[in-house]
């Protein structure tokens, strides 16, 4: 016998090869079955007369099997079985494709039921290929309302619907986790209900029923976990500090530019959120170019004035090379010292030779010891870098508050591990990210985390002009960039892959930049960037682009995020296709930088209706928050935000567009977590296993 912890193969019909199949479901115990929920229901309960049967309609028949025989196509490749299915009112033909055991396995005379399309065939009206059943009280694949399971090639929707039909009596032993008052109050079934309707319900109201109820438990545990975590996160300690209105004023007013209102108010909340002595947790979200590092610099300047560090992380050794030189030049007049930690790198700015005079010139590598021992001496101030931060050995004097640029692109774990590397106090937290995930998503996503929006640009910059172009008019495209290149602009091409892959017939930077720089632009300083490049390559390479001195720039995906060049005023992007929308809006994000009217190029070779449609919105749309929402609807949001990345668990029954299943879920939640998780031991099990699988912040 089996019983719910039960490995799959306990169970009759699942083999070595069953078993690996449903492996690959992520079905390894009993449970995972109970809990693989189906994707829709197929309404299979009304059987229709045969007499009424007419052709291209899908029915549901019942009837006494009077003859069954087995035939082959004229080519012998295929077999073919032909019954007959008789109810009070005609018979009916019922054609199977290479089922020739039907014929052994089914008896004359026996009632059946059969769901299939109805077609005129070589010999008049024909069910064909039709789920069937033997008739019996209890019915499980047709003449009911059938549950339709994702699977997997090799296993069958048949099998899947006998071995759940089989362990759903199982499900009475599990022990409903939500509290009873709970339940009454949203008038929700009983777990065990919910189970035993949701795979084979008794009719639409009770499937709606549950349905409800598991999405509820979805949504509930994600809200459950993330306030637990920022009540726990709440429990600790951080270093305070204190608001300085006339430095943070001074600064400002040194800036070449006003902020925008946007930025004015993040700032504002970032700060007040580091005056107080609980951690901060903050999301930071703005669309590419609304200017989210400022906001974290000021902040990091009022922690290094305090004596404090800060630590800000990108993904990328060409964004924290960026970082490192903007925040450097920015801070110019303060004193503040600066460092720059990745694979490659480990030197501090001009700052830190002038004050320690010990040092001469900050241009070269310190040696990574003595780099490690500055900054668990509390010499440097301010810690630019990227993955390499995390490692071990990595220590600090006194962190008190890190920045994570492009969160989207950290894992959570990678993320969490800077929270325990300073001796006593947890440090502040800004993450930041330009995928502009829609507020309500973002509460039921983020739900310990508390949200900044810029949604305001600076006034300097005009909307950048998106055109689709059909190869027809690749031409024009390059003797415009020549053009805006005549009057002093840059431009980026960008493609899909570094080298050329015959098989995708895709574009490739390499070969691209060769023919390129033979052909069409052979006039121009042209130059290739991509992520197999050496660090300092891609540096002196980006260092070069910024400055001037390379007018076209072929590159891939490696430009993606926060790659700053004023200039450039022409983002080409060749296999469009092949990137999701906001990665299209990121890559756009790149140009429009500046005063200058800005252009970006769509360019595709697939005919699909679907990628012009997408394009299309991008074309449209200039609105990085609108964008994320269409490419949700569209692909939602596992795919756009990733699933690993986010944390999103992987929802079956939850839609995290509902907003008022997720603001009663987030309100009961609450309620538990005022009242204490400890009087329902149940939950708090469950709440335990949820958190370990989706590891919340
Ligand atoms: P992102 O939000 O994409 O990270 P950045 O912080 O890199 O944007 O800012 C983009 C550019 O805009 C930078 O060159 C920055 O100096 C500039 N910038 C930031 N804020 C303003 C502002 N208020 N007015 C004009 N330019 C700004
Ligand atoms: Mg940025």
């Amino acid at each position: 016998m089996f019983d719910l912890n039960s490995k799959v193969t306990l169970l009759p019909m699942v083999g070595k090869k069953t078993e690996q199949h449903l492996a690959k479901l992520g079905i390894l115990k009993v449970r995972d079955l109970l809990f693989h929920f189906p994707s829709y229901h197929q309404d299979l309960s009304k059987i229709t007369k045969i007499q009424n049967v007419k052709p291209n309609n899908f029915y549901t028949i019942k009837g006494k099997l009077i003859s069954i025989v087995n035939k082959r196509t004229p080519r012998k490749f295929i077999s073919i079985t032909e019954a007959l299915l008789t109810d009070e009112t005609a018979s009916l033909k019922i054609v199977w494709f290479n089922q020739p055991f039907l014929k052994k396995s089914l008896r004359m005379g026996q009632e059946l039921l059969a769901s299939g399309k109805a077609q005129i065939g070589m010999n008049g009206l024909q069910l064909t290929s039709p789920t069937y059943e033997i008739f019996k009280k209890e019915l499980t694949h047709t003449g009911r309302i059938v549950p339709v399971y994702s699977t997997t090639g090799k296993l069958t929707p048949k099998l899947l619907r006998f071995l759940i039909k089989k362990i759903l009596p199982k499900a009475k032993s599990i022990k409903d986790y939500l509290p009873k008052d709970l339940k009454k109050r949203q008038g929700f079934t009983d777990l065990n209900a919910a189970l035993q309707q949701i795979h084979f319900p008794d009719n639409e109201i009770k499937l709606k029923q549950a349905k409800r109820r598991l999405a509820f438990d979805e949504l509930f545990f994600i809200q459950l976990s993330a306030l637990s975590s920022k009540r726990k996160l709440q429990e600790h300690k951080a270093p305070q500090i204190k608001f300085d209105k006339k430095l943070v004023q001074s600064f400002v007013r040194s800036l070449p530019f006003e902020l925008t209102n946007a930025q004015r108010r993040a700032a504002w909340e970032v700060l007040k959120n580091i005056e107080k002595s609980t951690p901060m947790n903050r999301l930071l979200e703005g669309d590419v170019g609304s200017g989210k590092t400022l906001v974290a610099a000021i902040n990091m300047l009022e922690v290094a004035k305090a004596k404090m560090q800060s630590v800000i992380m990108s993904p990328t050794e060409v964004l924290a090379v960026q970082h490192f030189k903007n925040l450097s030049k920015l801070f110019t007049k303060q004193g503040i010292i600066i460092g720059l930690l990745t694979n490659n790198y480990s030197k501090a700015n001009k700052n830190f030779s002038k004050e320690k005079n010990k040092i001469k010139t900050m241009e070269d590598n310190l040696p990574k010891t003595k780099f490690k021992h500055l900054l668990e001496k509390g010499k440097i101030d301010l810690i630019v870098g990227t993955h390499a931060l995390i490692q071990k050995n990595i220590r600090f004097a006194n962190l008190a508050l890190v920045v994570i640029d492009e969160q989207h692109r950290f894992g959570v774990n990678q993320r969490k591990s800077l929270k325990d590397k300073t001796p006593k106090l947890i440090p502040h937290f800004l993450s930041m990210t330009a995928t502009p995930i829609p507020r309500t998503l973002a509460i039921s996503l983020y739900g310990d985390l508390d949200i900044s929006i810029l949604d305001e640009m600076p006034k300097n910059r005009k909307p950048i002009k998106t055109y689709l172009v059909p190869s027809t008019k690749r031409i024009g495209a390059y003797d415009f960039i020549k053009k805006e290149i005549k009057n002093g602009r840059q431009a980026f091409v960008i493609c899909p892959l570094i080298e050329k892959s015959d098989k995708l017939g895709v574009k490739s930077a390499t070969w691209e930049y060769k023919k390129l720089k033979k052909g069409e632009f052979k006039n121009l300083r042209i130059n290739l960037l991509h992520g197999r490049m050496k660090a300092k390559e891609k540096e002196k390479t980006m260092d070069n682009f910024k400055s001037g001195k390379i007018d076209v720039l072929v590159s891939t995906a490696v430009v993606e995020v926060g790659v700053d060049v004023p200039k450039a005023s022409v983002m080409m992007i060749e296999g469009s296709e092949r990137f999701g929308l906001a990665q299209l809006h990121q890559f756009r994000g790149r140009v429009g930088r500046s005063k200058y009217q800005s252009y970006c190029f769509l360019f595709t070779d697939s005919p699909s209706q679907q990628t012009k449609e997408r394009l299309a919105a991008l074309v449209k749309s200039s609105n990085g928050f609108k964008l994320a929402e269409y490419d949700l609807a569209q692909r939602g949001p596992g795919e756009v935000y990733g699933i690993q990345q986010s944390g999103i668990p992987d929802l079956r029954m939850a839609s995290l567009t509902d907003l008022v299943l997720i603001k009663t879920a987030r309100a009961e939640a609450q309620v538990l977590i005022n009242n204490g998780l400890e009087k329902h031991p149940a939950l708090e099990k469950k709440l335990n296993a949820f958190s370990k699988k989706v590891h919340w912040e």
